[in-house]
């Protein structure tokens, strides 16, 4: 392929056409505005796991590529002040119009107004769901944990659909050779602040279930740092939720997406949300954004046009794009799968009390996992994380998944001129996934009960995911390899590709992962 490298200024200048003062109403009118751009060889919407891989990919097939990226870019300060705390969240914590979470013990103060925070809080019907919003996704306030499916976990999933041996081989190892993902080193888990690590695999020992250290995508050169004073503490105190100022994190505007932009082939434009995607003719698709403020204040409403758009907006962000088009009629060949199909990946929080001083506000954001694959109900993992504010010792959090049903769907209101995510919290499916958490809970407490300590569960809580996945599903909306059916140039790359669950597992390995996979393919065969 040429390389067709333009100076990027001008670049910009010609594929951007700045519109003011409207509302996008109608086709018509979304037509006369997608007349009147200029294209652009390659648009991906979202910059987190998905977008990344896509982006470093095409410039690296020398393809001129934008990336539209709702939120603000997060550069780490010799401060070590970028992000707040969780100790005092402020306007740099949620996104616009973002609620608290008491789940996670994550209060909104009244008094922050709305602002394009990192972390976004949205209430669906029937559960909450967490995402990370600024160039980097959901890496920016994820917890880090890098953590591969085992092969009858992913094959339950996929149903043999995706070659999990040609995942193992080709597409994970891919992946880690940039993210350079590790387990926590002896010395950090020797020191107090993990302690929760510790005795987390030690219960697992005793109740005979696999216990295993997590590979984290974190800098431990970092942590060690912050254990000794010289950097901020920030992962040892159980920050990662509105990013971790200590640069213990390696997001991926450090890696992928740092060389994505240092090739000159990919611009990415923060502070762009895009509204609606149309299809203009012969398989170019115009792009339509609001450029904002960091208050969230409309500056301009600007069109992007491209032969290939990839949609990497987050499972949230797709599905609501896609199932909005097709009931606006922008994208009405779109099937009716769209927008269905979607889980939280089985997620729970939970909480087992009557443990052996565990340290429960420290050592964070992950590091260990408790495998129940042979759980009678459903497999099921556990990962404990610091809860920061908590000081009963005996107290243990843990993030808990499963596998099940993918029963949540989308759907457009046309009054609103929005879309809102339905997810049956008392169906009996949705409910037995509770239940085999629980089971292993019973397991851990009774094998670890003696004369001394009585662990009991205090709550499984299924009210939230921070882990929505499904909504656009290969095999589905897309073919296996995130190409939209009926609109040739048009593609899923992120989580909304997934079936509602990764197997088990945390989500960002496996996106991350298939995205590898699903670019290799459409660079080799649609950018000939
Ligand atoms: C608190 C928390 C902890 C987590 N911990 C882990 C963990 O330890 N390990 C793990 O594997 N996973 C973890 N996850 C999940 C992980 O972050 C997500 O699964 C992953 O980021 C999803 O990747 P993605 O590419 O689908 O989308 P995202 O990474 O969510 O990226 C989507 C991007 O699109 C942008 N966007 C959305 N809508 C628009 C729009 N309309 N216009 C322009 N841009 C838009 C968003 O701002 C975002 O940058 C965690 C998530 C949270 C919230």
């Amino acid at each position: 392929m040429n390389n067709r490298y333009i100076h990027r200024r001008r670049f910009l200048k010609a594929s951007a056409f700045a519109l003011g003062g409207y509302t996008v109403t109608s086709l018509d009118v979304l037509r006369s505005w997608a007349n009147q751009s200029e294209p652009i060889d390659a648009i991906v919407i979202g910059s987190g796991f998905g977008g990344a891989v896509a982006a470093l990919r095409l410039a690296q097939a020398g393809v001129q590529t934008l990336v539209l990226e709702r939120g603000r870019r997060w550069t780490l300060t010799e401060e070590q002040n970028t992000f707040s705390s969780l100790r005092a969240p402020d306007s740099r914590s949620f996104w616009l119009n973002s609620s608290s979470v008491p789940l996670l013990g994550v209060f909104k103060p009244a008094a922050i107004d709305d602002c394009t925070g990192v972390l976004e809080v949205l209430g669906e019907n029937g559960i909450g769901v967490l995402a990370g919003a600024g160039v980097g996704g959901g890496s920016l306030v994820y917890s880090a944990a890098t953590y591969e499916p085992t092969r009858a976990n992913f094959d339950r999933v996929f149903q043999g659909s995706i070659s999990y041996d040609e995942m193992a081989e080709v597409y994970y190892p891919r992946v880690r050779s940039i993210l350079k993902p590790s387990p926590i080193p002896e010395d950090i888990l020797a020191s107090d602040y993990y302690r929760l690590t510790r005795i987390t695999l030690e219960q697992a020992a005793n109740a005979g279930l696999p216990g295993k250290l997590l590979d984290m995508n974190l800098d431990w050169d970092v942590v060690r740092q912050e254990i000794s004073g010289e950097r901020v503490p920030s992962a040892i105190v159980g920050e990662f939720l509105y990013g971790n100022n200590s640069g213990c994190k390696n997001s991926l505007d450090r890696n992928y997406l740092l060389q994505a932009e240092q090739s000159g082939f990919v611009q990415i434009l923060p502070l762009h949300v895009v509204t609606d995607i149309y299809e203009m003719s012969e398989h170019r698709y115009a792009v339509f954004c609001n450029q904002i403020d960091e208050g969230g204040n409309v500056l301009q409403k600007r069109t992007f046009t491209s032969k290939h758009v990839f949609l990497a907006a987050g499972s949230m962000g797709t599905s609501k794009l896609l199932v909005k088009a097709k009931a606006k009629g922008t994208l009405p060949k779109l099937n009716d799968a769209v927008g269905k199909f979607w889980g939280g990946n089985g997620d729970t929080l939970g909480l087992r009390v009557g443990l052996p001083p565990t340290n429960p506000s420290q050592g964070g954001p992950l590091s260990a996992v408790i495998e129940d694959h042979a759980n009678p109900i459903a497999p099921t993992a556990l990962q404990p994380y610091p809860k920061w504010n908590e000081t009963r010792q005996d107290y243990l959090y843990s993030l808990g998944f499963s596998i099940g049903s993918a029963k949540g769907s989308f759907q457009f209101d046309p009054f609103t001129n929005s879309v809102r995510l339905t997810w049956p919290i008392y169906d009996p499916e949705i409910i037995q996934l509770r239940q085999a958490t629980l089971k292993t809970y019973q397991k851990l407490n009774q094998a670890n009960t003696n004369s001394t300590y009585q662990p009991k569960t205090a709550r499984v809580l299924d009210e939230i995911t921070l882990h929505p996945l499904g909504g656009a599903v290969l095999g589905k909306v897309c073919d296996f390899y995130g190409r939209v059916k009926g609109y040739k140039g048009l593609y899923v790359v992120d989580g909304a590709m997934i079936p509602g669950y990764t197997a088990c597992a945390n989500p960002s390995l496996t996106i991350a992962a298939l995205a590898e996979r699903c670019i290799e393919r459409i660079i080799a065969d649609d950018f000939v």
